[in-house]
């Protein structure tokens, strides 16, 4: 346990509440998380399913219809080999993380994942026991995910490279000729490259995502893809995640979650069948906003003195720059974020929690009104420091 940190994205949410529950107005650029209803469609479907007693264990691996329907929409959308078998529901894209970093990783591996990265990601690499090796990204280049870098960092060791793209906190993206460069690389060595595809769907300027899984027919041993229903679906508390992949994988992952959680929840699977088949429109709105609060976000924190701002291709995140005002009592990105949340009340992620010493993250999935207040806030902070 020494060697593991708590999330502090969670941190950052805990303190958040407490100040909430103190009758504070905290806007929370902090946590990740859509202020979107979940899907009316997923509700109906959930509660049905409670009303009609479908409260019983499952499958471990899932209920067939959400597994039939996960599969049928990577061989629809990106032409994937996967059937109902190599598909794992699990309790949150973590879960699948998790399992599947139990299942691949040990002592005296190492994995290879592009940073600044996502705040798990690091710690259940070493949960494994395995090494992280972490491949910078950078800011002036806009946090581009490339293949050259990550192929360079492969050696005799490696057990995986872990692809998130759209990237959490950067917005980074890797672009389909990069990423099918790398899996390639990683093909030719035996290494799996795990994809996690939490943020797919947000993407902005026309960008045109895709998906590790249009390479699985071709590199079937090597690609693995993990998804989530929270982000897409504004369904982060029903807890549901998947994985799909190379067959040993899964089962290995789904045997690991024979013994931790078993099925994920019975009728929030129902529900996600019902999000999958039907919640398009609330999709295609939810990136709509999305976007429009991108543009508003991205403006306001480029009128910052000192601060810089890559406009970031995906997710919905921001991940400012704000190197230029760190001195005197705000010497890290950590102090930044204590004060702020301090003394106007506005929570933001500090850096060093995904790798960075420069940057803040801020999560523009809360209201258009709650990013201008927050960020008038932002703006009378750094006016007194
Ligand atoms: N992967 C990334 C990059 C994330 O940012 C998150 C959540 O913040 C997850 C996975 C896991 O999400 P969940 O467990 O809610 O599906």
């Amino acid at each position: 346990m020494e060697s593991i940190a708590e999330s502090a994205t969670l941190r950052v949410t805990r303190r958040a509440l407490e100040l909430k529950r103190q009758g504070v107005p905290v806007i929370d650029f902090g946590a990740g998380e859509p202020d979107f209803a979940s899907p009316a469609v997923a509700v109906e479907a959930a509660r049905e399913a409670l009303a009609a007693g479908f409260t019983k264990y499952t499958a471990n691996n899932g209920i067939p219809e959400l597994r039939e329907a996960l599969a049928e929409r990577y061989r629809r959308d990106f032409g994937a080999p996967w059937d109902a078998a190599d598909t794992l529901v699990t309790v949150g894209g973590k879960g699948a993380l998790f399992e599947a970093a139990l299942a691949l990783f040990e002592a005296g591996t190492e994995v290879v994942l592009h940073s600044p990265a996502w705040v798990s990601f690091v710690e259940q690499i070493r949960f494994a026991g395995a090494t992280p090796v972490a491949v910078p990204t950078d800011g002036a280049d806009g946090f581009a995910i490339r293949a050259e870098p990550l192929v360079a960092a492969l050696g005799p060791r490696t057990r995986a490279v872990i692809l998130n793209s759209p990237c959490n906190p950067t917005g980074g993206v890797i672009e389909p000729a990069e990423r099918r460069r790398l899996v390639e690389a990683c093909a030719e060595r035996g290494i799996v490259v795990l994809s996690d595809e939490t943020y797919e769907r947000f993407v902005y300027d026309g960008f045109e995502p895709g998906s590790a899984a249009a390479l699985a027919a071709e590199f079937p041993d090597t690609v693995a893809v993990v998804g989530s229903f929270s982000k897409t679906y504004a369904m982060t508390g029903w807890r549901l995640g998947f994985l799909l992949g190379p067959r040993p994988l899964v089962d290995a992952a789904a045997c690991i979650q024979s013994h931790a959680t078993s099925n994920a929840t019975s009728f929030a699977m129902k529900g996600a069948v019902a999000a999958l088949a039907g919640a398009e429109a609330e999709v295609a709105a939810m990136i709509a906003e999305y976007a429009a609060r991108r543009e508003l976000l991205v403006e306001r924190l480029r009128r910052l003195p000192g601060v810089r701002c890559a406009a970031p291709r995906g997710a919905f995140y921001a991940f400012p720059d704000i190197s230029g005002r760190l001195d005197g009592d705000l010497s890290t990105p950590t102090d930044l974020a204590e004060r702020l949340l301090e003394e106007e009340a506005v929570a933001v992620v500090a850096g060093e929690a995904f790798g960075s010493d420069r940057h803040v993250r801020l999560s523009f999935a809360c209201s258009r009104a709650a990013l201008a207040e927050g960020m008038d806030r932002v703006e009378r902070f750094l006016a007194r420091h």
